[in-house]
């Protein structure tokens, strides 16, 4: 895995989008890709079906940059499409790494868009190049397209849940196909996202239907949100409706805590519960578990304001915009030089001396990883005239990295995995420093506490509880 050096936070890996049986798929897929632009910013990519051919148009850059123009719209015909947005970790960047995949099987054409990490990825790779498989990526998707190729089934839906079988990892995976039409799938313990969407006015016809990493994906086309597919569920989406299969049975349930904290957009609704709620909770609770004498509460944006208003809300201090964010920064920003690089967080946040002059400021940010962006935050603030900063985080402390499809850095690099919390405090230059307690961010979800047993939800990169078996780790079988 890579983690650009110059970043010091957590990257989501991908998002994912398909419709099935509406006009202009292509068009609405490209709108559902650009809500979910925040899940991936290095590429994008469209594979239609108009009935008789795939048509497929993907290219290195963001949304609105590989699908802006008419013409490529116009070149992806049909009522159905699926796509993809990439942030990569698995391949570099390459066009050849980017998704959908699409393959000529003997039994027809099939494309694939997957969002998560394979943790057998590299095994299975091992074992198809010796059988003679030719990779022409170095995606993990790939390995999946070669599984169904060398399945002995017969039908797609046989051979998919036959590869389904072999890989382990979190992820959420949309096929189209021609007989079979739109396929969904969520990872046995529904670690990574995925819901049901349909267009309105549908109710009495074939088709509408959507899949969509995350429900604002479903917003912007119109999309009534139906459901999240259940862990370890495939559907099948087709002419004769919405059919579920179940090719693992129930293993339980381990959602990605993450997403509610940071990745996903906060006009989200995820396992049944707005990600702007659980924010604004997380905030509350952290202002009983460690409030502190100050003057004005003050988000680090964008994913610190809801948690800032539920912090503010709780504590009874004013909110306010300390920090302004320069939203015409790209995540994937490439920053030449080291001088320039030094620069990144000024170019990306701006201190508000109007706000933060002479008070004594409560900042509120999602997590720290190597602690480098915190200190330059921290710094900022202090240089704008705060007379003490107080460090509040949405997250316990990242001490483990993720291999679920989120790119963290490896251990050795993550601040909180080396050093104390007082440590952790002078590292970052602030005055006092406090995370949210596990018990905390459970309850923030609706429960008494984090549970004993039977988590909910995973946790790994603060618990160190990795919930699947890490075949690959640091590219050596470590569990089996
Ligand atoms: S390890 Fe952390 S980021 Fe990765 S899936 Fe689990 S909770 Fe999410």
């Amino acid at each position: 895995m890579s983690f650009p050096e110059s970043s010091s936070r957590p990257y989501e890996e991908c998002g994912v989008f398909g419709v099935w049986g509406v006009p202009n798929a292509a068009a609405l897929t490209a709108l559902g890709l650009h809500a979910l632009q925040h899940r991936g910013q290095e590429a994008a990519g469209i594979v239609s079906f108009d009935g008789e051919a795939f048509y497929q148009h993907k290219a290195l850059g963001l949304v609105g940059d590989v699908f802006g123009n008419q013409d490529v719209i116009a070149g992806l015909p049909g009522e159905a499409a699926i796509g993809h947005n990439r942030y990569g970790t698995t391949g570099g960047t390459h066009v050849r790494n980017v998704q959908p995949i699409y393959a000529d099987y003997a039994f027809g054409g099939l494309a694939v868009a997957h969002n998560g990490n394979l943790t057998n990825a590299a095994t299975l790779r091992q074992a198809l190049v010796k059988r003679g498989c030719i990779f022409h990526s170095t995606m993990d998707t790939e390995v999946i397209v070669h599984l169904i190729a060398i399945s002995l089934y017969d039908t797609v839906i046989e051979r998919l849940m036959d590869a389904a079988k072999k890989i382990k990892g979190a992820y959420s995976l949309i096929t189209l196909t021609p007989d079979n039409g739109l396929l969904g799938m969520r990872d046995p313990l529904g670690v990574r996202p995925l819901v049901l969407g349909r267009m309105p006015g549908y109710e009495d016809k074939q088709g509408g239907w959507v899949l969509a990493s995350e429900t604002c994906a479903l917003d912007i086309i119109g999309a009534d949100y139906v459901r999240d597919l259940e862990p370890g569920e495939i559907v099948v989406i087709n002419a004769e409706g919405v059919k579920s299969l179940w090719p693992f049975g129930d293993v339980g349930r381990r959602f990605c805590i993450f997403e509610y904290i940071y990745f996903a957009r906060p006009d989200s609704i995820l396992e049944g519960q707005s990600v702007y709620e659980v924010r604004t909770r997380i905030g509350g609770e952290l202002a009983r578990e460690s409030g502190v004498e100050a003057d004005v509460v003050v988000p680090v944006p964008d994913s610190g304001v809801p948690s800032a208003i539920g912090y503010a809300h709780e504590s009874g201090l004013p909110y306010e915009m300390g920090i302004v964010r320069n939203h015409y920064v790209g995540r994937t920003f490439i920053q030449p030089t080291d001088q320039v690089r030094n620069l990144g967080v000024k170019m990306k946040h701006s201190a508000n001396k109007a706000v933060l002059e002479g008070r004594r400021v409560i900042l509120v940010d999602d997590s720290i990883v190597r602690g480098t962006t915190s200190r330059k935050i921290v710094d900022m603030v202090r240089a704008a005239g705060a007379k003490e900063v107080h460090m509040r985080i949405t997250s316990p402390p990242t001490k483990h990295p993720c291999f679920y499809g989120i790119d963290t850095p490896s251990e050795k690099h993550l601040l909180a995995a080396r050093h104390s919390l007082e440590e952790m405090r002078k590292a970052i230059n602030a005055d006092s420093l406090a995370f949210i307690s596990f018990d905390g961010l459970y309850r923030a979800l609706g429960h008494q506490g984090r549970p004993a047993e039977n988590h909910t939800n995973c946790d790994a990169c603060f618990s160190g509880d990795y919930p699947i078996t890490l075949v690959d780790k640091d590219g050596k079988l470590i569990q089996q």
